[in-house]
């Protein structure tokens, strides 16, 4: 049992030095995505994996927590002090995992939740017909307005009121302009909803300080930890004081078992790294890219979704552009330009097969890549998109590659 893993499974070994190698030599625009510092990854890799923690620091059905007790502690407390919240709970196993907790906590079955519709850029877990939460909870859906791609807030206040949903959501996973948590609260309020922010994607802007906090206007907030915060895959939960008791339940013993302690200690790592002055620059750097990513787009005809961005992800609509979402994503795929592609408000094609694809700044910015490289994205993203043969995308791979190999990938020595 102590042999690595080079000798121990080569053909797994083989696969993680394919991915390495992969996400080196690619230019990664998903807006989700990340690449984690070798501290955080060497933390997600220890023996804490090992270890069973059902229960909280201090109150655990296990045994031997002597290291994960002050660990699980340590983590609750830098997550405290980075978003200024009361509590933390940091055992979610992932960002969905930690929505439902807040169904737990706060609905019964079949009580009304309002949220953004995933046509309109919000979460599955905001409840969409498909996910479980649009199936055991009654959904109400808002979406932006489709002159302006935007929110709409007194179109959600009237729809609040109509409804008079018992939970509110915040966010989403393809809107690029800033959340109004304090009108969204005061919505809620006026209905007597709870209000939760998911700020999944935006986290690590949110603690860099480049977009607003929902942490004094929210009963609660949801967040994954490998997106823009650049942690390990998992979910967290802030709230105020008053709903920490229903929150911790809901997360154990309501949803889940024992926490992956391994990836705790990774977020312990991450939220220290997010706590810097770099990482305060690391998130101004993500925005600015993406602005200038979007101006350089915009500059070459390509449609993007409420003219511009504000954080750090970007939606093109393609129509104008006569190429399918999906064909310009695979296209692009093959020249070493790596996004997805994605339903624009109104789509009048398939979510299989949508009109659009979306992008962002997090991954390029870890690289220090910088407004010079944006420039170059959005002139090859052009040459592809124009034409999305294997001709033209093995042209743009070559001069792909050089750039690449000049920003050394985080956490990859390859
Ligand atoms: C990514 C995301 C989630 C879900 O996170 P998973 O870790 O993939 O379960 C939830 N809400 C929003 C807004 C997201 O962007």
């Amino acid at each position: 049992m102590n042999d690595p893993l080079s000798t121990a499974d080569p053909e797994v070994f083989e696969l993680c030095r394919a991915e390495e190698r992969r996400q080196a030599e690619k230019i990664r625009l998903i807006p989700s995505e990340n690449y984690v510092s070798k501290a955080v990854l060497e933390a997600s890799g220890t023996v804490f994996t090992n270890k069973y923690s059902e229960g909280y620091p201090g109150k655990r059905y296990y045994e031997g927590q002597d290291f994960v007790d002050p660990l699980e502690t340590l983590t609750i407390d830098r997550a405290k002090t980075l978003f200024g919240a009361a509590h933390a709970n940091v055992q979610p196993y992932s960002g969905s995992p930690a929505n439902l907790a807040v169904y737990l906590a706060f609905l019964k079955p079949g009580d009304k939740v309002m949220g953004l519709a995933l046509p309109m850029g919000g979460h599955l877990t905001h409840g969409w017909n498909v996910s479980i939460t649009g199936k055991f909870f009654t959904p109400v859906q808002y979406g932006v307005r489709k002159d302006t791609g935007r929110l709409d807030y007194d179109e959600i206040r009237d729809l609040a009121k109509k409804e008079r949903p018992a939970l509110l959501w915040a966010g989403g996973t393809a809107y690029s302009r800033l959340w109004d948590f304090e009108t969204m609260a005061s919505i809620a309020r006026d209905v007597g909803a709870r209000f939760c922010a998911d700020i999944a994607h935006i986290a690590g802007l949110v603690a860099g300080g480049v977009h607003p906090s929902p942490v004094p206007h929210a009963d609660v907030v949801t967040t994954t930890t490998h997106k823009t915060l650049r942690g390990p895959r998992g979910g967290m939960i802030l709230c105020r004081a008053e709903h920490a008791q229903a929150i911790d339940r809901a997360v154990f013993p309501g949803l889940q078992g024992g926490p992956h302690v391994h990836n705790t200690a990774a977020l312990a790592v991450a939220l220290k790294e997010a706590a810097q002055p770099s990482f305060k620059e690391y998130a101004k750097r993500v925005v600015a890219n993406a602005k200038a990513l979007a101006a350089e787009l915009m500059a070459r005809g390509f449609d993007v979704v409420s003219g511009g961005t504000d954080n750090h992800l970007i939606l093109i609509d393609l129509t104008n552009k006569k190429v399918a979402g999906k064909v310009a994503a695979k296209a692009l795929d093959k020249a070493g330009i790596e996004l997805n592609y994605n339903s624009v408000p109104y789509d009048t094609r398939k979510p299989f097969d949508p009109s659009g694809i979306r992008l962002g700044s997090p991954a390029v910015s870890s690289r220090g890549m910088g407004e010079a490289e944006m420039k170059l994205i959005a002139a090859w993203m052009d040459r592809v998109v124009a034409d999305p043969s294997e001709e033209t995308a093995a042209k743009v791979l070559a001069e792909v590659r050089e750039v690449t190999r000049k920003f050394p990938a985080p956490g990859i020595s390859a």
